[in-house]
């Protein structure tokens, strides 16, 4: 098969497109025949090396976290899935032995490790984290998924416990987690709040349609939310920015309010007034991807037609190092896709 693999770290060229022997489930697993995939910050921090255990790798390595194909065969000890199915997959993976699995606590598991393989022809997937899908979703709608909405899922319903009187204000709403906060926001009955850069504001009120879009470069954002709040503020921000948004998310957060933050693709050096915090009784949660219980709450509404991601870019297997560039540049406006 084909498969992109990196044989060391660094810039996009380690990126090599080249013939890999075919995989073989082992026990508990599926062969899936992989049609669609996409690129995530999660694949760029690896690539480049990032120091931090959850990006280590054994190399050479097949990257890739989002799986969208059909089960081509079935290893022994699987149940419940059969050669033919359509299937995405969790990509969190917990360790189920440390004593957060086993207080059934998977979120909190010390040993987890993230799905890798999906920049390929066929994959091996746990048939544990396997998740079937309707016919009528299309590939690069399934290709979106399991990071950006399982991810989005657990920070704003599981943690956040989003509803219908909450305010959200979503950081980057064209990008994958951005654009998936929203939906999930509106599908929840909240408000929706959420910022673009100039460029994509177009798309941002054409694809997300929130309450409110605001140019987060452009313009003051949390003058804007308060502004629209009638100055109570945003009940929930949905961070993934980190250095670069964290002052602002903490002076547009009401009273009681939560911000609750899955990544830092700005970097990790926040800067926060601590007694600004205190004094609105914030609630900061921290969120990395989601157990199998967000996983499938949420692909029953992506196998009903209510999650639309944005797609930006469909790239062969062939230009994965340009989907990279492309990721890494922030010029792509929606997810990147690559057909397999
Ligand atoms: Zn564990």
């Amino acid at each position: 098969m084909r498969a992109a693999r990196i044989h060391g770290h660094g810039g996009p060229g380690e990126l090599r497109v080249e013939e890999v022997p075919d995989p073989e489930p082992a026990t508990g697993e599926l062969l899936v025949r992989q049609r669609a995939t996409s690129v995530n910050h999660r694949d760029v921090w690896i690539r480049k090396g990032h120091p931090h255990p959850a990006y280590h790798v054994d190399l050479p390595a097949i990257l890739g976290i989002d799986i969208c194909g059909e089960v081509v065969a079935v290893g022994d000890g699987v149940s419940g899935f059969s050669v033919g199915d359509r299937v995405t997959a969790n990509p969190y993976m917990p360790c189920r032995s440390c004593v957060s699995c086993r207080r059934e606590r998977p979120q909190y598991c010390e040993r987890f490790d993230v799905y890798n393989g999906a920049y390929a022809e066929l994959a091996t997937v746990p048939a544990s984290l396997a998740i079937p899908i309707g016919p009528d979703v299309p590939d690069e709608h399934v290709a979106c998924f399991p990071n950006a909405y399982i991810t989005a899922w657990q920070m704003l319903v599981t943690k956040a416990g989003v509803g219908p009187d909450d305010t959200v204000f979503i950081w980057a709403g064209t990008s994958g987690l951005g654009c998936a906060g929203a939906q999930i926001a509106r599908l929840a009955g909240a408000t929706v709040i959420a910022s673009a850069r100039a460029e994509k504001l177009d798309v941002l009120r054409e694809k997300v349609a929130p309450d409110l879009a605001i140019d987060h470069h452009g313009e003051d954002v949390a003058a804007k939310v308060l502004d629209f709040t009638d100055g109570l503020g945003a009940t929930i921000v949905f961070e993934h920015i980190g250095q670069a948004t964290w002052g602002r998310s903490l002076d547009m957060l009401a009273s009681g309010g939560t911000i609750v933050s899955a990544g830092a693709t700005s970097g990790d050096d926040a800067r926060m007034d601590i007694t600004h915090m205190f004094v609105k009784q914030a609630r900061i949660l921290g969120s990395r991807l989601g157990t199998m219980d967000d996983a499938i709450a949420a692909a029953r509404h992506l196998s009903a037609g209510r999650f639309a991601p944005i797609v930006g870019s469909v790239l062969p297997l062939e230009d994965i190092a340009h989907a990279h560039e492309l990721l890494e540049a922030g010029d792509a406006t929606g997810k990147i896709i690559v057909r397999l």
